[in-house]
């Protein structure tokens, strides 16, 4: 497909992944049912979470956790700056004002509590926690503020499917990540830890905000339509104005299969990463972010180099090798569609993107690849 030695990312799909689809195709319901409904208990048994509510992409979990909270025009939103650009999106789209938080270090680029809290004012309805690259983000001080302040919690969970935060001394929040705070959003794109090309899930452990997620993915209908085709609704009522933001049967197949091999391909991402942090250590200046990768969902492997100067050099040289990398992320605040609010000082997450660099990481890359890689960084300095 493409010309890449090492690709950035590959999804998983084989045998597993053939057979579901066939399943589904020759029970001939493609739009949501019975794949659907198994995928999202089989999830929420996974997190050890009371709701997961299957969504067409994570994009649409944000929107819909915003509108569940209640979050209207003039309302603030404090997030990374540090972020895939779609929670300040959802921000936007549901009216309110994204505030921008800087990260706590090169070193552990995830909100910073203390920033956060100085980003409060009595407009703030809601902190996003995202937890870069799959490690978890400071959950212990984050709901100790929301709980302070009566703001709600939600979680970018897209890179950590399957992370966990344990509690740190003298905390008491801990669990799986995604299922911590309020609710939660999950991705399945292409190149996430689940792939099933586009799809995503909620989840809450709040009975109130899944019922508003329920009716809002589908219309705010008070039945399905496959409720109807099993023939326990013939009509239906409209409650609040929602949206179609419903998963398919084909999606929610694959999603279970993924769902099932996670575990052992979190456990290869994992060792994958220490390898890359071993060999880093040969590179005395480069830094890999976080201390390890024990509770993470090793999503992405991100390196920050001493310099900008020395990004380049190995961008330029992992290229002319056919080493296919990233940059996870430039800083969302800069993008010309967000210039109208200012900021905080973002001098962290701006640093970060200047000298970042994401490298490739996929459950059946090789250590030899790791080697290769880092060689050719090591040479380019
Ligand atoms: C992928 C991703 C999203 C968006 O997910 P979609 O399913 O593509 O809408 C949001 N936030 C983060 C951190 C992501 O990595």
């Amino acid at each position: 497909m493409s010309d890449w030695r090492i690709p950035l990312c590959e999804p998983d799909l084989g045998a597993e992944e053939e057979a579901a689809v066939l399943r589904v195709l020759r029970r001939k319901w493609l739009s949501m049912g019975p794949e659907v409904e198994a995928f999202e208990r089989e999830f929420a048994d996974f997190l050890g979470v009371k709701h997961a509510i299957a969504l067409a992409n994570a994009t649409a979990a944000l929107h819909l956790a915003y509108v569940a909270l209640e979050i209207a025009p003039g309302d603030e939103i404090i997030q990374p700056a540090l972020n895939f650009v779609a929670a300040a999106n959802m921000t936007v789209a549901v009216g309110a004002k994204p505030v921008f938080a800087d990260i706590v270090a090169l070193e552990e680029p995830t909100l910073d509590p203390a920033e956060v809290e100085r980003c409060i004012t009595p407009r703030t309805k809601a902190i996003v926690a995202m937890h870069y690259a799959g490690y978890p983000c400071r959950m212990g001080q984050l709901a100790a503020i929301c709980q302070r302040y009566h703001l709600a919690l939600v979680e970018d969970a897209c890179h950590a499917v399957g992370a966990r935060y344990d509690a740190a001394d003298g905390e008491v929040v801990s669990g799986m990540l995604g299922a911590i705070g309020d609710i939660g959003s999950f991705s399945f794109f292409s190149n996430k830890n689940m792939a099933v090309g586009e799809g995503g899930m909620a989840v809450t452990n709040r009975d109130d905000l899944a019922a508003k997620v329920r009716l809002s993915r589908s219309h705010g209908m008070t039945s399905l339509t496959w409720d109807r085709h099993k023939g326990h609704a013939s009509s239906y009522e409209v409650i609040l104005n929602g949206f179609n933001y419903r998963l398919d049967e084909l999606r929610a197949a694959l999603g279970r299969c993924q769902l099932q091999k996670l575990p052992l391909n979190n456990e290869r991402r994992r060792r994958l990463v220490a390898h890359y942090r071993q060999r880093f250590n040969e590179l005395p200046n480069w830094r890999v972010p976080f201390v390890d990768g024990r509770e993470s969902a090793c999503h992405l492997m991100v390196a920050v180099a001493p310099d900008a100067q020395s990004r380049q050099r190995a961008l330029e040289a992992l290229g002319q090798d056919r080493v296919q990398t990233s940059l996870h992320y430039p800083c969302v605040a800069d993008f010309s569609a967000m210039s109208r609010w200012c900021n905080q000082s973002l001098d962290k997450t701006r640093a970060f993107q200047r000298r970042a660099i994401t490298l490739p990481l996929f459950p059946s890359m090789k250590e030899d690849d790791v080697d290769r890689i880092v060689s050719v960084i090591a040479r380019g300095r």
